[in-house]
């Protein structure tokens, strides 16, 4: 399968605070999602680990 798990990063503080999946061959770009961080208190841009 060309699932992969992958980690969502704060780019604020720098913690890992999401564990995902996604198809690396439809999406081979890197995700950017914008959730809760609770180092941060608020909602800040997490992007992909680079894995
Ligand atoms: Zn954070």
């Amino acid at each position: 399968m060309a699932r992969d798990h992958i980690t969502l990063k704060c780019t604020v503080c720098g913690e890992e605070n999401y564990i995902t999946s996604k198809n690396k061959r439809k999406q081979p770009d890197r995700i950017e999602k914008k959730k809760y961080c609770p180092r941060c208190n608020k909602e800040t841009i997490h992007k992909e680990k680079k894995s």
